[in-house]
């Protein structure tokens, strides 16, 4: 049997999950941040919550302008995937 001190052993069961916990933590961020990456990559469809018109905006960024009547349309995941039909 393997003898080890308390202080050794709190250590242990202390640090390995915050360990995994760290691990987990910087996989998921990178994942995010790939997605991220990728989808910004994409041509950005939108479609004006006012007109209805849908535009390319070669600007990536969460808020756009409407080409037709000039209203600020913000991103939704949604709107990129299914834009609404005119
Ligand atoms: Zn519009």
């Amino acid at each position: 049997m393997i003898e080890i001190e308390l202080s050794t052993a709190l250590f242990l069961f202390t640090a390995f999950p915050l360990l995994v916990l760290f691990i987990a933590w910087i996989s998921i961020d990178f994942r995010n941040r790939k997605k991220k990456s990728d989808r910004t990559k994409e041509p950005q469809i939108w479609s004006c919550s006012i007109c209805t018109h849908v535009y390319v905006d070669s600007k990536h960024s969460d808020i756009s302008q409407c080409p037709e009547c000039g209203s600020y349309n913000k991103r939704e995941d949604a709107d990129l995937e299914n834009p609404r039909d005119v």
